[in-house]
This record gives structure tokens, sequence and C-alpha cells, in this order.
């Protein structure tokens, strides 16, 4: 029997996980019309494949309707089913937007940068990974040996990624474990988290070709290396020319990267229960782990929450163009559409505010006490994913900006997934999550 070529249709939900159905590749037009089916509830699937409390209940139906420009066609060779899969938006039957399709809420975010300065984002989420399956052992952080016993998969990765349309930057033997990353050329608007999700896909698909699996959790391992994501934006005018770099400003942000920015510190207490939304997160989000323990900018400090990222004028190199600055606070548990969107309302809410320019922070904030960290605006980021969720609960700005219902949904579906953890020691919730993501 020959076989028939499937896309599955997909979208990234509040787990962080493409979820989605199949079809018939030669069904592919015809489905960009009429969608496939999908299920309200469905977004209450947990990480561990159980159902949070849901408003939706059994009822209700909705269409997932693929975005063309998305889809992904990996055709590995020797008579192996070629991957193909493609994002969608969630849609209520009549094709109005349904309040919990996180692709819907970028949009709405970027839109409202776009109206409120004029200005489109432009920006690539950095990931590490821990790769299992063979492992490397110690003395090999940084190495040349350490990267050479993985060439043939980062070669692999590095094809793969461009028969995605994604353009590899680096590969890097990271510090920790069997930690890699993989960094990719900046996009704009929707398509920055689009290429997030898609690279997180395309990591384990070639995985699985070595017979491997790559773990993205924030903390695969209870005491060890945080795996980190860390999302760079600047902003591009509608001419399509880089708009974030000053010379004349402190530290070369211009008044919207400098407005935006302390939006994004001011609330990233609430938003960090969608940036960082795991109970695992918490333990890499203390200080000396090189994440991100404080709300501040630091500049080129890899302990800050938000990072002015550097630029070189060697070779005549353009610093307007590589003039960026990097979000630490958040890791892989997350669907990357609900970051950016968290992140890009906090920030267009910061210029609508015309917020004073934040000072990037030198030093080591955890030896400052309570008080002089509230003197210069600081606070300690929360310590839990209860702590979040209660100041995103309490957020009444920050809820503003997403359809009425989707934060409820959204805390209880993390709620929910607290509960399941909870009994666990710190060693087997981070195994658990390791296993699931
Ligand atoms: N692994 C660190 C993290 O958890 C980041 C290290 C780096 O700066 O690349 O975020
Ligand atoms: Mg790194």
């Amino acid at each position: 029997m020959k076989s028939e070529p499937i896309t599955y249709a997909c979208c990234s939900d509040i787990s962080g996980k493409l979820r989605g159905k199949g079809f018939p590749a030669t069904d592919f037009k015809k489905r960009l019309l009429k969608g496939v089916g999908w299920t309200p509830t469905n977004v209450q699937i947990t990480c561990f494949d159980t159902i949070a409390d849901s408003p939706f209940g059994s009822l209700g139906d909705l269409l997932l309707i693929p975005d063309a420009a998305t889809r992904t066609q990996l055709d590995f060779g020797s008579g192996s089913p070629v991957e193909d899969f493609v994002l969608g938006n969630v849609l209520h039957l009549d094709g109005s937007k349904w309040e919990c399709c996180t692709r819907a809420i970028l949009q709405d975010a970027l839109d409202r940068l776009v109206a409120a300065t004029g200005l489109t984002l432009f920006g690539t989420f950095e990931h590490e990974f821990t790769l299992q399956g063979a492992e490397q052992g110690k003395g090999l952080a940084f190495t040349a040996g350490g990267f050479r016993r993985e060439r043939a998969f980062a070669e692999t990765l590095m094809a793969t990624l461009q028969a995605a349309n994604i353009t590899p930057d680096t590969f890097i033997r990271e510090f920790g474990t069997d930690q890699f990353e993989i960094t990719v050329t900046p996009t704009e608007g929707i398509s920055i988290a689009d290429q997030g999700a898609i690279l997180r896909e395309v990591v384990q698909i070639v995985a699985e070709r070595f017979a491997r699996r790559a773990s993205f959790s924030p903390l695969p391992v209870a005491g060890g290396t945080g795996n980190g994501v860390h999302i760079h934006m600047s902003f591009r005018d509608s001419s399509g020319i880089p708009a974030t770099y000053d010379p004349a400003k402190p530290h070369g942000m211009n008044s919207a990267a400098s407005a935006f920015i302390a939006g994004v510190l001011k609330h990233l207490p609430s938003i960090i229960a969608f940036t960082a939304p795991s109970v695992i997160s918490y333990q890499r989000l203390v200080p000396h782990r090189w994440s991100a323990a404080f709300n501040n900018l630091g500049a080129q400090d890899r302990e800050a929450a938000i990072r002015l990222c550097p630029i070189t004028t060697l070779n005549g190199a353009d610093p307007h163009s590589q003039f960026n600055f990097e979000f630490r606070a958040a890791d892989a548990t997350a669907s990357p559409h609900l970051q950016l969107a968290a992140i890009v309302h906090a920030g267009v809410w910061g210029i609508e505010q015309n917020l004073p320019t934040p000072t990037p922070t030198a030093e080591d904030l955890s030896r400052l006490d309570l008080q002089e960290l509230s003197n210069r605006g600081i606070e300690r980021l929360p310590a839990s994913l209860d702590i979040a969720l209660d100041n995103l609960a309490h957020d009444q700005t920050v809820r503003s900006w997403f359809p009425d219902g989707f934060v409820e949904v959204y805390l209880a579906h993390k709620h929910f997934e607290i509960s399941q953890v909870a009994e666990m020691t710190k060693r087997e919730q981070c195994a658990a999550y390791a296993e699931v993501y």
C-alpha cells in the first residue's frame, strides 16, 4: 500500500505544546478555508495530559484555520515520511477570534504596537536545551570536543532549520551537562513567535532522527544548569529601517525602546506568569544562575531580566541594525505567542505611559536589602508560580490587555498544573517536567 502524506494543523496552546489534527496533504487548499474542527476544552489539557477546570466543559466547537505561511515540510529522504505541519488560528464557527487563541492574542499586541508607535517588532527566540540519550560526561562545557561529539546532530539541525525557512545563526555546546544552544536570525511580527514554536519542533524532529530527545525544560535536573529562552527584540519603522538605537541617548536606547523596556519591567512580576509558567521555572529564576531574579535592566549583564545586547563597529558593522534588547525571564514551558504577547503589551503600555528611561544595574542585586532595592524601583521576581499567578490575578492593567475570559482560563489551567506536582520533591518535579518538555 502506498502511504498517504498527512499535513498536521496545530496551535500553540497554554501549555506551550503544539496540539492539532492531521489531514491528507492533498486537502491542504481546502483546509485553508474550512480548517479542522477544534474543541474549546482542549485548551485546558495540561503538560501532564490532565484536564484543568474548564468553563467550556463538553460544550462548543471551534475551527483551527491553518496559516499557509507557517507550513513546514521537511523531507529527510531515504523513504521516511515527510514531516509536514502548519500553525493556525483558532476561531469561532462564525469566523470571529476565539478568546483563548494565543496567536490572535499576539496579533492584537503587535497591532497595538503599530497603532501606538508606527513601529513593528523585529526579534528572535534563543533556545537552550539538553540533548538526552548519549550522555557526554564532564569537562566539555563550551569545548570543541563537546561540540564535535554532536557535529552530525548540529549540521542536520542547521540544514533542517533552513528547510523550515529559519536561518540558523549559531550552535553552541553550552555550559551545562549535555546542554546546547541554537540561535537563529530575527524575523518580523507574528513570525517571531511562529519561528520559536517551529524551532522547538524542528529540534525535536532532528533529535528523534538520531534516536535522541531534546529537553527544553527550564531545569531538567534539580540543582543543575537551567535551560533559558532569551527573547531578542528591536523595532523597525514603516520603511523597515531599524528604529531602536539612538547613540545620543543613555545606553543607546531610543525613546520607544526605553519606555517599552520600562513598561515590561514594571509589569514583569505579573507577566512572568506567562513567560515562565511552570512550577520549576521558579527554581531557575534565582540569583547567580545567569537567568533573572529581579525586574532589572542590565547593560550586557547576564543576570538581568532585560539585557541590552552588545553592538560593535568592527569592520564597518552598523550598530543600528545590531542594537537589540533581550528578555531573559522566559523558558520553553510557555507558548512563544503568549510570552511575546505579554511582553509587547507591557512594552506598549510603557510607551503609552511615557515611562522614564530605566537605569541599568551593574552589581549583584542579591546583596542589596529590600529598602535599597525599592529605592531603585526594583523588586525580587516572584519566588513561585503561585505568587506569579496571584500577581497576574490582581493586576487589572495586565488583565485588561487580554480578551474577556482568557485570564480566568489561564489561571485555572496553571493552578491545576501546580496541584499535579504539589506533593512532589523538587527533584521529582524536575523529573516530571523533563519528561514532558
Ligand atoms: N542557562 C542560563 C539560563 O538559564 C543562561 C546562560 C546564558 O547566558 O547563555 O538562562
Ligand atoms: Mg546561553
